[in-house]
């Protein structure tokens, strides 16, 4: 490549990496916040001894569980994924999730890129820790959620603008809401008590967006004890 060539090459990269980055800030401005917005660690102590919600000793995960940097096992349709969802599905019922009201394709989706994202298997049981907790939840509402973000690839969460070290990234997170999306508030509730509950022994990190109304809840496992968005008001607030 020509110094000249490359020169032009350089300013079209830069060109379309603005006009991405502007699309990108544009589409975040008018949704919730998401979870790059840490808040100190909490200072309450939970209620209970932590209890773990994972039951078979091949899925336990040591706490604070150590960062894995590999990206996804695979990438693309969800035919071209099939098989992978089929062993992962396995996997995660191994480790104690029912998957009755969640499927591995909605915790592998892509949705801006409209495709599925195969974590790593060394992640499997963190995505499973997660899920037993969110069924939990799922459980005590008693009606329909809806996921809007679980696993992400390094790429597909530049390009939705997550954190860089987002535990989206590390399969153990999940953005979720109400289907009836008045009740969202109800549901963040219930995340709160359970936050209260067993959030330090499993290294729980919530975030709901929204207050006095909840607009939607984001949930990790595995990291750190933590607060983000609006939930140290939720918190104040009981
Ligand atoms: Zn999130």
């Amino acid at each position: 490549m020509t110094t000249r060539s490359t020169l032009l090459w350089a300013a079209g990269g830069l060109a379309v990496g603005t006009a991405v980055a502007y699309a990108t800030t544009s589409w975040l401005r008018s949704r919730p916040l998401d979870d790059g917005r840490l808040m100190k660690p909490l200072d309450t102590k939970p209620t209970k001894p932590p209890a773990s919600v994972t039951t078979d000793e091949q899925c336990n995960v040591s706490l604070p569980a150590p960062w894995v940097d590999e990206d996804a096992l695979d990438r693309g349709s969800r035919a071209e994924m099939e098989s992978l969802h089929v062993e992962l599905a396995d996997a995660l019922r191994g480790c104690g999730a029912k998957l009755r009201h969640v499927t591995v394709q909605e915790l592998t989706y892509l949705r801006q890129a409209n495709e599925y994202a195969i974590p790593p298997r060394k992640l499997w049981r963190r995505m499973a820790k997660t899920v037993v907790l969110w069924e939990g939840i799922r459980e005590e509402f008693g009606r329909p959620i809806v996921i809007n973000s679980a696993y992400r690839d390094r790429t597909y969460n530049r390009v939705v603008g997550g954190q860089d070290k987002s535990q989206h990234l590390q399969a153990s997170a999940l953005d979720f809401a109400a289907q009836q999306s008045s009740l969202t508030t109800t549901l963040a509730k219930i995340v709160l008590t359970r936050f209260r509950r067993v959030g330090a022994g499993e290294a729980m990190g919530l975030g709901i967006a929204g207050f006095p109304q909840a607009s939607y809840i984001h949930v990790d496992t595995g990291a750190s004890y933590r607060v983000f968005y609006e939930t140290r008001k939720w918190l104040d607030a009981r």
